[in-house]
């Protein structure tokens, strides 16, 4: 059985990242690719728009126009646009795969709602390298437990809009979890000033933007005379968006419910 995907944001770094994958995928149909109503790039030929030759599928303005069209979207947009498509696919009951990052709590909770009725595969990171570095820091967090300091280090080009990274983030959730600690509680954004001795309890966060970073994380756990690091690079956008497109073909076969990217790798 062929997936027919969806791509909005098409004209975006990820979006045109996520039609090549789509057409170098087994399995898998590019079936709609959406921009905003106002893009200069309605009516242009999807394929060409991502590098990979002529597909025949053209952008369009509007996902309420495409909606009988395909049986999952794939969304990197921004949190505001994310929502507003959520609306549309849950109506038409119609699964999502979401790499979307940068959602306020409010936008989080109106989300969460939407999303109820569909089947759902949502991750800060679709690589199969960091989904693998979530499952070796929860294990060092638990070896390690309360001897060492904990850092997160991320870098990200110029271009992104939000911080500490959704995958900063993931991994101060799973690092926090496997210690038995609330993230809310223990995170620390950045430092400056007299900020005092370090509390082991907290998680730092250290962010860096320039350039073309496709994306880094390195969590390090310091302790009195040895130090543990636990680092992913990301080279290519295409590991994200093989990886959101394995989630749809995935996530199409499934019940109503909210998945993530450890569930496609079945790495519970
Ligand atoms: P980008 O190049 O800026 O692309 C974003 C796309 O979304 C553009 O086509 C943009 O259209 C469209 N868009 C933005 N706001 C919109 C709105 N309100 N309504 C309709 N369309 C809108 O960004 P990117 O680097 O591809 O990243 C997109 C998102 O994916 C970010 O949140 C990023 O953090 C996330 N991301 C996630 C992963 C992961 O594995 N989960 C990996 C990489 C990136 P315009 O150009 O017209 O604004």
């Amino acid at each position: 059985m062929t997936i027919r995907i969806a791509v909005t944001g098409a004209g975006g770094r990820m979006g045109k990242t996520l039609i090549e994958a789509v057409q170098l995928a087994e399995g898998a149909q590019l079936a709609a690719a959406i921009e905003r109503p106002e893009s200069s790039l309605l009516g242009a030929d999807a394929g060409e728009l991502a590098g990979v030759g002529r597909i025949g599928v053209s952008v369009v303005g509007s996902i309420a126009d495409v909606v009988n069209d395909f049986d999952v979207l794939i969304d990197f947009t921004a949190p505001e646009a994310t929502l507003a498509n959520a609306q549309v696919c849950a109506n038409a009951g119609k699964s999502m795969v979401v790499g979307t990052t940068g959602f306020s709590s409010e936008q989080k909770s109106a989300f969460d709602a939407a999303v109820k009725p569909i089947a759902l595969c949502m991750a800060s990171n679709f690589s199969t390298g960091v989904n693998l570095c979530f499952k070796l820091l929860d294990m060092a967090a638990r070896v390690l437990g309360d001897e060492v300091d904990i850092e997160v280090y991320e870098a990200h080009h110029r271009h992104k809009v939000d911080a500490p990274s959704g995958t900063a983030l993931s991994m101060g959730e799973v690092l926090a979890n496997a210690l038995g600690r609330d993230l809310n509680d223990v995170a620390v954004y950045g430092r400056e000033g007299q900020t005092g001795a370090r509390d082991r309890n907290t998680i730092g966060f250290a962010t860096v933007r320039g350039g073309d970073v496709v994306g880094d994380h390195t969590v390090s756990f310091l302790a009195d005379g040895e130090r543990v690091e636990i680092t992913h690079k990301a080279s290519s956008r295409m590991s994200f968006a093989r990886g959101a497109v394995r989630a749809a073909i995935w996530v199409a076969a499934q019940a109503a419910g909210r998945y993530d990217m450890q569930d496609v790798l079945d790495l519970r």
